[in-house]
């Protein structure tokens, strides 16, 4: 791999952080503008930022069927966990 290839997978790593930092707001209904549509539009074409998105979905849906039994600071931390994974 060249510096150009690097410089280039470095950007692309990059929008996917960046992306993934709207996904809670994304799936909670919160983003406005063309936010949601940016973040629709990447999560129908990238497996990791789609699988990320899904997590989540699953560990708010779960906090939110059981109120209380999951304290969130935990959910947290294995999904910071999950995420720290997929960026190895
Ligand atoms: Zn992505």
């Amino acid at each position: 791999m060249n510096a150009q290839q690097a410089a280039d997978e470095c950007r692309q790593w990059a929008r996917h952080l960046r992306l993934r930092r709207m996904v809670g707001a994304y799936l909670d209904g919160e983003l406005t503008g063309a936010d949601g549509p940016r973040v629709a539009a990447h999560l129908a074409v990238c497996w990791m930022c789609s699988g990320y998105a899904e997590t989540l979905r699953l560990i708010k849906q779960s906090l939110r069927a059981s109120p209380g039994r999951t304290p969130p600071d935990l959910a947290e931390t294995r999904l910071r966990r999950f995420a720290e994974r997929l960026t190895r």
